[in-house]
Order: C-alpha cells, then sequence, then structure tokens
C-alpha cells in the first residue's frame, strides 16, 4: 500500500489515520510537538520542526501524497515537501485562505457575499475603516487565527484603540458584525477528476469562540441548501480543490454570507462518522490518493457535541447512553478550552 503524508498531529490527523488505516493504506505524521494525538494509529511519526529540511525531506521522500489537518504551514516547509511529494490540497487553497484579507478579497472575486470588511495595517487605517464598516464589528488577525482566537469585538467606535491593542501589531482585518440568525457549514469533497460531492449542511452553535454542537439536518430550505451547496462547490472548482473543505456560512435574513474557508477536514464535519456510510475523513483519503469520492448520503439526524476540557468527567455517563458515538482523542492532559473528544447523538 501506498503512503500518506500528514502535517500536524492532532486529533484531525488521528482521525485521517484511522480512515485512511481502514483503506490499506499507512499514515506517516509529521509533528513539531510532542506525544501528538495522531501519533497512537500512524504507521510513523517524525518529530521535527517545520524549519528543519533534512527531517523535511526525509518526510517527503517516504510519503506518496501529502495532506495536512491544519493551514497554517509554512511555505518554506511546502516548497521543501513539493521537492519530493505531491502536496493535497494545493498549495493555492493554503495561500488564499492563511491569510483572512486574501480569503475575503478571493471570496468576493467569485461573486459570493461576505461581511463588510477593511484591511487594518495600522491605527490610520482603523480610524478610515470607522467611516466604512464601523461597527458594531470585529477586528481578526490575518493570519493564524483559531477557536476565536486574535479576535476583539467593538461595540463603539470607543472600542477602536482596545481593540488595536489586542492585535500586538499582527496586521489585520476589520469585519462588520453579521447580525445572523443561525450558521452553518458545508463539508464538500472534490476529486482529481473535477467531481464534487456535498455532505448535508451543518448547524453550528458556538460558545466562547469554540465550535460547540453541530446539528444536522440544519434549518435550511430546500432551495438555501441548494445555494450552499452550489456556492460552496464554485470555491472549490475556483481552487481546483482535490479532497475535504469546510465552508462556514452566516444566514442572515435568509442570505447566505460566507464567513471562512478552511482547507481541510473540519470539526463541523464530525457527525459524518456515525451519519454517512462515508464520512469527511475516509473522502478526504479517498480524494487525494485519486479514488472514486464514496457515498455522503445521511442516513440519520446527528447532533455533533465538542468534548472540551472538563465535559470528559462526563464520559462515563456517555459511555452508558443509547444511541451515542463516543470519538476520544487520547490526548494526555486535559486543560480548559482543549478538545478533548466529541460526541455524535444520532436518531433515525
Ligand atoms: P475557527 O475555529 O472556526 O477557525 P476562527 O478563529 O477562524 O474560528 P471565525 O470563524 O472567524 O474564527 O469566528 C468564530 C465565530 O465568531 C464565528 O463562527 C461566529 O460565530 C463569530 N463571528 C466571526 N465573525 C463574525 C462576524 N463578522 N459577524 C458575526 N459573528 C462573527
Ligand atoms: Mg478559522
Ligand atoms: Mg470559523
Amino acid at each position: 500500500g501506498s503512503t500518506i503524508g500528514i502535517l500536524g498531529g492532532g486529533q484531525l490527523g488521528r482521525m485521517l489515520s484511522v480512515a485512511a488505516a481502514r483503506l490499506g493504506f499507512k499514515c506517516h505524521i509529521f509533528e513539531p510537538g510532542t506525544k501528538p494525538p495522531a501519533g497512537d494509529v500512524a504507521h510513523a511519526v517524525t518529530t521535527a520542526s517545520y524549519e528543519g529540511i533534512d527531517a523535511l525531506t526525509r518526510f517527503a521522500k517516504a510519503c506518496d501524497v501529502v495532506t495536512f489537518e491544519f493551514e497554517n504551514i509554512p511555505t518554506s516547509a511546502l516548497d521543501v515537501i513539493e521537492a519530493h511529494a505531491l502536496i493535497r490540497p494545493g498549495r493555492e487553497a493554503l495561500r488564499v485562505s492563511q491569510d483572512r484579507l486574501t480569503e475575503k478579497n478571493y471570496l468576493q472575486d467569485l461573486g459570493l457575499t461576505v461581511a463588510p470588511f477593511a484591511d487594518i495595517p495600522d491605527a490610520a487605517a482603523m480610524t478610515q475603516a470607522m467611516n466604512t464598516v464601523g461597527t458594531p464589528s470585529i477586528l481578526k488577525t490575518r493570519r493564524f487565527g483559531y477557536d476565536g482566537k486574535g479576535q476583539a469585538r467593538l461595540k463603539t467606535p470607543q472600542d477602536a484603540d482596545a481593540a488595536l491593542a489586542d492585535m500586538q501589531d499582527a496586521p489585520a482585518i476589520l469585519e462588520g458584525f453579521v447580525d445572523f440568525d443561525f450558521e452553518v457549514s458545508v463539508i464538500a469533497a472534490r476529486g482529481p477528476s473535477g467531481d464534487v460531492a456535498c455532505f448535508d449542511p451543518g448547524e453550528n452553535v458556538h460558545r466562547n469562540g469554540i465550535l460547540h454542537t453541530t446539528t444536522v439536518p440544519a434549518r435550511l430550505s430546500s432551495a438555501q441548501k441548494t445555494d450552499a451547496v452550489l456556492l460552496t462547490a464554485k470555491i472549490l472548482n475556483a481552487l481546483e480543490y482535490i479532497g475535504v473543505m469546510g465552508v462556514e456560512l452566516f444566514v442572515a435574513d435568509g442570505q447566505l454570507i460566507v464567513n471562512e474557508i478552511a482547507p481541510r477536514v473540519h470539526n463541523s464535519g464530525h457527525w459524518t462518522q456515525n451519519g454517512c456510510t462515508v464520512d469527511q475523513f475516509e473522502q478526504h483519503i479517498r480524494a487525494i490518493a485519486g479514488w472514486p469520492l464514496g457515498d455522503g448520503t445521511r442516513h440519520a439526524d446527528v447532533v455533533m457535541e465538542n468534548l472540551i476540557g472538563d465535559d470528559m468527567d462526563r464520559v462515563p455517563a456517555l459511555a452508558r447512553a443509547a444511541d451515542t458515538a463516543l470519538h476520544l482523542y487520547g490526548k494526555a492532559e486535559t486543560k480548559p478550552g482543549r478538545k478533548m473528544g466529541h460526541v455524535n447523538r444520532i436518531s433515525r
């Protein structure tokens, strides 16, 4: 069998490795941190930094195709890997999604609706943006944000200075606050031949900036579902994307506004593990390995809930509950705000 390289050894890398193993592949994890959750289930692990050219080269040579579980991979590391292995999804998706400004412009150029936004390189730009984007709004670092980190909310223009100070000189964008009715995401896959398959959109609820639950079906009309799927396919096709992507949308006054894209399997797609014959992890492995995409039809209603920090105390009770599938990541330490596992509750 051939070997799939995965950059990042967190829970997404772990679940990708399990899916790959089921299809007869071996996974090789590259991860700078020690004791990566994916390490327990992978065929091989390289513990090294993304600056280490030798380690990266050896890793890439050992792999037939290299994929990733997070979007903030240094360009220099991708250059090294690309000389020896195929990178899927391709680098264009990383370039676009690594920077919120690039991403917003890209989506807007595709004709999609995004929140009003302004580039905030400095304090003068912030003053300007108070006249264009205004408040309420959210200041977000252009790069490296996740789980709501690197964000500051502005209720009134008086909050501008404090919000800027929060960014600690990192380049940022100001986004108009979308008064959404609810949030959904579309998890979609595109194969090398250009075929696209979308999972049923899920409805997402966040707590403290972190995904709390995903519920399928979402409260979308069938026309909205079609629109969500079509706009998602437009993004994947434009990027000539290969693999699974998560597209986060706001639903406001019936309108679909694109929040952000994630060029990887996505937390809001975990429900597919117990709601579909082929889940997002297998679908990603199939796509990057050049297999036909699998059947992602939803066969149950599902509520996925993340188990964060002390939620782990509920595991004994959850283990006894009916129609409940537990997925635990085997992380050594429980910390507040750390994703430790998730639970899928199904009903038919
Ligand atoms: P993720 O962990 O999904 O990558 P992130 O740190 O990249 O999160 P966003 O997805 O940009 O952050 O924002 C996190 C959440 O904050 C959103 O899902 C939404 O609930 C809220 N939010 C972000 N931007 C806006 C906005 N412009 N208007 C209203 N709510 C917003
Ligand atoms: Mg994000
Ligand atoms: Mg998000």
